[in-house]
């Protein structure tokens, strides 16, 4: 049996075969792109779990690293698109992954990708897989947060379900209430277009290297329509961002020096909306902040 044939039909998530691919593609962890890689069998099976994916399913995978995820993935869905930004990890994946024929490994960076094109492509070549597709990943933690809002804020990908290992504070985050210590810009971005639910925590012994903190796998249900319809979805994010960004200051003096209206215009806003003038961003629901956009827009024309 050939090295190729051996490889492709172990799993890659144990820390020998981890090690050995790295050792023969002469492969080092590179921390600048956030390489943290899934060495325990049972996580990658309880991430593709999570997913609940089957083989109508289109999934597309950000950073499959070694391969160890995609190798489940291709088990588990009818295609699977792996996007990995680092060239040197290639081979190792063209090694890794020889056997799984419906996985189709582009060399690309995720956040600039032209994904809507790259699916619309699979969707082309395979009209029977279900429409809406998946993104699943052990993200790279330094581009979670832009990454995500890659897909909430582009509302003409596809996506129907995301299923991300983050950082675990992040997590927490995604799917904080109002009034709790995590309830941030975050929270409302992604919420207003998905149902999160955090599915299990991972600690940092379960990847090579180790990273420093606790992890956990968000499960992002797309969401029908948003959760509430501000007039101007612009600026209700940018009332959003105003209110969270000043944390110290009083609502009406964060909105007016973020959004640089006058103060007046701002507590006659309040007003109209319901909003009492010494209440924390940090305690508005959504549709208390989508009441306050639209009266934005009213008083300030
Ligand atoms: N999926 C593998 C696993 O679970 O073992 C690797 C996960 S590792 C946390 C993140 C992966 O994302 C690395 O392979 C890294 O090279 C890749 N990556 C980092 N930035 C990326 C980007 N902008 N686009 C695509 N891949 C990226």
């Amino acid at each position: 049996m050939s090295q190729r044939d051996n490889m492709s039909e172990k799993k890659i998530a144990t820390p020998s075969v981890t090690r050995n691919l790295m050792q023969a593609h002469t492969i080092r962890a590179k921390k600048s792109l956030g390489q943290n890689f899934i060495i325990e069998p049972q996580v990658i099976d309880n991430i593709v779990t999570a997913a609940g994916c089957d083989k109508q399913d289109l999934v597309l995978e950000i950073g499959p690293g070694l391969g160890s995820l995609t190798q489940a993935l291709s088990n588990a869905a009818g295609q699977v698109i792996a996007l990995e930004i680092d060239q040197s990890l290639i081979p190792a994946l063209e090694q890794s992954l020889a056997a799984c024929a419906n996985v189709r490994l582009l060399h690309a960076d995720a956040m600039t990708a032209d994904l809507p094109r790259i699916l619309a492509e699979a969707y082309q070549a395979s009209p029977n897989l279900r429409p809406g597709f998946m993104a699943v990943a052990n993200l790279p933690y330094y581009i979670t947060t832009p990454l995500l809002l890659r897909f909430l804020q582009q509302p003409d990908l596809p996506w129907r379900r995301l299923v991300f290992m983050v950082q675990k504070e992040l997590a927490e985050r995604m799917q904080a209430e109002p009034g709790s210590k995590d309830y941030g810009a975050l929270s409302l971005a992604v919420q207003y277009r998905a149902k999160a639910r955090l599915a299990f925590s991972v600690p940092p012994s379960v990847f090579l290297p180790r990273p420093k903190v606790a992890s956990a796998v968000i499960v992002l249900e797309r969401l029908a329509a948003p959760c509430v319809q501000p007039a101007d979805e612009n600026l209700f994010f940018a009332v959003i961002r105003a209110g969270f960004n000043q944390r110290r200051k009083t609502l009406p003096n964060s909105l007016s020096s973020v959004l640089q209206l006058p103060k007046e215009q701002v507590n006659a806003a309040l007003a109209a909306a319901g909003v009492a003038p010494e209440r924390r961003a940090e305690t508005l629901t959504m549709a208390e902040f989508a009441r306050l956009a639209d009266e934005i827009k009213n008083i300030s024309g």
